[in-house]
């Protein structure tokens, strides 16, 4: 095998670059609390942290590490608004939801940041923007409704030529991009564990290494049980997105449980790495196979994208992503690349994020469709208000039923079948 593609530490980057973890111990016997949440992605501690803020008590139980799921090893991109263009989300959720969403969903961004500036969260944020670049002619149309609705909304997103986008990427691959000032960047892990700590030094508490097994109904509350105890609680928050599981019924075949892959290289050399998005902003492409990139503090790359759908079994399932990068700045090419993971995260079937209500005193919300970063930590404070006695009637997102996908068990197959079909029309330049 080909020298740089052997990658020196397989595993993921951010378990060497992140902020020391929180202390937190499993659950052991049983506590009774107001909100009882599972999951300790962005959702659920955005949600515990939120809760703390107005005096609840709260319990949270996450499987793994807190973080451990997408939250902690993310591509690190802060991004605005949905897959979906803003007069498109007006018109399929109506006018009460529709602008609520768009709101929500183009504040994201700002929300987030101002969180971390609050609580002083270390997780090396930076604004530098986003760039959204289509590398084919029909795509530039796209960028250029973009533009305009967004304008027509009051944010100044500047639309780049292909000199311009050249000049911002250093490579000459696209033919135009759109500049979104709100976005920006951070370690996604150093992030969650910020949101953690934060929640935990406002009285929430948060146990990891323990997985919800059951669900049972108590009284008008809730019981989860786990293996070393179980939380009672009125309410109770699933926050479990693409790592759903059988905890409630039917969840889990909702969405399409993606899996997206991430290389890194180890830092560049300043004379390369200023090269590559001299500006700083973060990247994504507008084809088809969604690919995405940034440069971190520390000047390595991460190159992210669709991959291989299981969980990584050597450094070929990121071969595809190398040869990618190699191809916009050949200048790397003698770079190592010493890292390479994957996650998954829910997809929906209409890309919209799911809010669902299936019981008294049960929510859910999950299927931020690979847009979670901003829009998962602000559903947090969402969560929180419907916890609290906020009607859910004015909440920015609609209460869904949860709907199974027909055929859900041969996702893997139509995901894998999907990213062929879509590689292919990119490469047909349809
Ligand atoms: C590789 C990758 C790259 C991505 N890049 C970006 C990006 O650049 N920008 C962006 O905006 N979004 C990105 N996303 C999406 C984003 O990370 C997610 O939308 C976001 O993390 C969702 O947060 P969450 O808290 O809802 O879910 P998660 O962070 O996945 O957390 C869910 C947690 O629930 C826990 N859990 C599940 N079942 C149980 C149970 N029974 N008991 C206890 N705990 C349980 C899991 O262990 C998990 O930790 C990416 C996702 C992946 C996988």
């Amino acid at each position: 095998m080909n020298d740089r593609l052997r990658l020196d530490r397989p595993g993921d980057l951010y378990a060497t670059t992140a902020a020391a973890a929180v202390p937190s111990r499993p659950l052991a016997g049983d506590r009774r609390v107001e909100v009882a949440i599972v999951g300790g992605g962005y959702t659920g501690l955005s949600t515990a942290l939120h809760l703390a803020e107005r005096g609840k008590e709260v319990a949270l139980v996450e499987a793994g590490e807190l973080g451990w799921g997408a939250a902690g090893r993310n591509g690190g991109q802060v991004n605005a608004g949905l897959k979906h263009e803003p007069d498109e989300v007006e018109r399929a959720l109506g006018p009460v939801h529709g602008p609520r969403l768009v709101q929500l969903s183009g504040g994201a961004p700002d929300y987030l940041f101002s969180l971390i500036e609050r609580y002083r969260i270390d997780c090396e944020a930076q604004r530098g923007g986003t760039l959204r670049a289509a590398y084919r002619h029909g795509g530039r149309r796209a960028l250029e409704t973009h533009v305009r609705q967004w304008r027509e909304r009051g944010v100044e997103i500047e639309l780049l030529d292909a000199a311009g986008v050249a000049a911002a990427t250093g490579t000459t691959r696209y033919v135009a991009a759109t500049r979104d000032p709100r976005g920006g960047a951070l370690n996604p892990l150093s992030f969650a564990r910020g949101l953690a700590a934060a929640a935990l030094a406002r009285g929430a508490v948060l146990h990891g290494d323990t997985r919800a097994t059951r669900l049972e109904r108590d009284g008008g509350g809730w019981r989860v049980i786990t293996a070393g105890g179980a939380l009672r609680a009125n309410t109770l928050v699933l926050a479990t997105d693409g790592y759903s599981d059988h905890l409630w019924p039917r969840l889990a075949q909702s969405f399409i449980p993606v899996y997206s892959s991430i290389v890194a290289t180890e830092p560049l050399p300043e004379a390369i790495a200023h090269t590559i998005l001299p500006a700083g902003e973060v990247l994504y492409e507008s084809g088809n196979v969604t690919v995405y990139y940034r440069r971190d503090r520390a000047n390595r790359l991460l190159m992210g994208g669709r991959g291989r759908q299981h969980e990584p079994s050597g450094p070929q399932d990121f071969r595809h992503l190398i040869r990618y990068a190699e191809e916009l700045w050949p200048a790397i090419a003698g770079q190592r690349w010493t890292h390479g993971w994957n996650g998954q995260f829910a997809l929906t079937p209409d890309f919209y994020p799911r809010l669902h209500a299936p019981a008294p005193n049960v929510l859910v919300a999950l299927g931020y469709s690979g847009r979670g970063v901003a829009l998962a930590t602000t559903m947090g404070a969402e969560l929180a208000a419907a916890a609290t006695g906020t009607p859910l009637a004015e909440l920015a997102l609609p209460v869904m039923p949860i709907k199974p996908i027909p055929f859900h068990r041969f996702w893997r197959i139509g995901v894998a079948a999907r990213i062929a079909f879509g590689r292919l029309q990119d490469s047909l330049g349809s």
